[in-house]
């Protein structure tokens, strides 16, 4: 799969994709990110990516054209599954979004800055939005972030075990069962017997039963969803 991030901070993303799942996921050839620096297709003689807002509003927004340039430039070499827009007021984020987007074979994230994009950008272009939550980032980059890291670890092959993304909450619409490891007993405060009992039906059950019962105590809206 492969991710192109439009972004005025380019240098931001060099850090998350040279470490741990997402460093493998690149290394092993499941997963190429390439970040375009916006201001790189800027035709302005001063490199302006920005101007004030018709209407007078406070702060500054992200110009049409440097944005378009480089969508297009993309959109010649390569066919794309889908433009995302990372933007407060889009689709929040879940995990089957994230399942449903590491499916696709390229895609472009574009990442707001200041006030935002000219709107006319996601007329024209954009063909999904998505929100990572209820509260205003200063830039998409930060979403973008946790976007390409949750659609990296469930693209097949990225984790060791398969299994391991399946297990992680929201996978079966439930959140994911405790887990422990050694020592079994830290200072009086045991590990749960049956985790020791090496019977794995009374293992599968137990996890089960504090998945259900942390889901309804935690969070009772994913189980009516
Ligand atoms: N004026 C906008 C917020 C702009 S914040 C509004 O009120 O809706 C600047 C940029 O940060 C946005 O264009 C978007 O790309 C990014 N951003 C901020 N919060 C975000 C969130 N919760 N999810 C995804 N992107 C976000």
């Amino acid at each position: 799969m492969r991710i192109d991030i439009l972004t005025l901070f380019p240098d931001m993303f060099s850090g998350v994709f040279s470490h741990s799942i997402l460093k493998r996921a690149i290394q092993k050839g499941h997963l190429e990110v390439q970040c375009h620096d916006i201001r790189d297709y800027t035709l302005d003689k001063h490199r302006r990516v920005d101007d004030y807002p018709f209407g007078g509003e406070a702060g500054m927004v992200m110009m049409i054209e440097p944005i378009a340039r480089c969508i297009e430039q993309l959109k010649s070499e390569r066919d794309y599954d889908a433009v995302i827009f990372m933007s407060p007021d889009g689709v929040p984020f879940k995990q089957t979004a994230a399942n449903r987007l590491s499916m696709m074979q390229n895609i472009i994230i574009l990442c707001g800055h200041y006030k935002g994009i000219d709107e006319r950008i996601r007329d024209i272009y954009v063909t999904e939005e998505i929100s990572i939550g209820d509260y205003v980032l200063s830039g998409g980059e930060i979403a973008a972030m946790t976007v390409v890291d949750a659609v990296a670890r469930v693209i097949p092959g990225v984790l060791n075990d398969e299994t391991s993304a399946l297990s992680d909450s929201f996978q079966d619409g439930l959140l994911s069962a405790p887990v422990y490891t050694r020592p079994a007993d830290y200072k009086g405060n045991k590990v749960p017997d049956v985790l020791l009992s090496g019977n794995e039906r009374l293992i599968r059950d137990w996890k089960l039963e504090q998945q259900l019962e942390r889901t309804q105590k935690r969070r009772p809206d994913l189980l009516n969803s």
